[in-house]
């Protein structure tokens, strides 16, 4: 198991509490590149996962998403987990992903964030996957994502 977590960080003008929009009525397609940690192999197309699906794994055990390596066919299963954070000039944990068999190596943004606005409204379809976004009003610059194998799990990565 390799437990990361995704920290994100963003210059926000006119708007606050930018995060992904993920509840059960609209959950968030959290989207990854990942490389199999078997046989190295990358995968040339995101992986996409939803924290309100859930499939066996075994009988005891379910996962986000479970899938097999198209070149070793091992069996890949990952889940994610909301945390509190809001994209803030500081980098902040927003998301943690703990994987079987994957290695984590990039958080592909879209268009599923909200943001609150200066009176306090609801602002949706914030579409982050080009580092920034702007309505005229809402200025977000410099997003940036950081996907961090959180401590004493790099040796069982390789
Ligand atoms: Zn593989």
């Amino acid at each position: 198991m390799l437990t990361y977590t995704l920290k994100g960080s963003a210059q926000i003008t006119n708007g606050f509490n930018l995060e992904p929009l993920d509840n059960p009525e609209y959950p968030f397609d959290y989207k990854f590149m990942v490389k199999c940690t078997r046989c190295r192999a990358h995968r040339d197309k995101p992986i996409q996962v939803t924290r309100y699906e859930y499939f066996p794994v075994t009988q005891f055990v379910n996962a986000n998403l479970v899938m097999k390596c198209k070149d070793c066919k091992s069996e890949r299963y990952i889940n994610v987990e909301r945390l509190e954070g809001k994209l803030e000039s500081e980098s902040t944990p927003i998301v943690r992903i703990v994987t079987h068999g994957l290695e984590i190596l990039s958080f592909i943004a879209d268009d599923q964030f909200q943001c609150q606005n200066a009176e306090n409204e609801t602002v949706q379809e914030i579409d982050l996957s080009e580092g920034g976004w702007t309505d005229g009003e809402i200025a977000i610059r410099n997003v940036r994502w950081d996907v961090v194998l959180e401590r004493g799990q790099a040796a069982l990565a390789l």
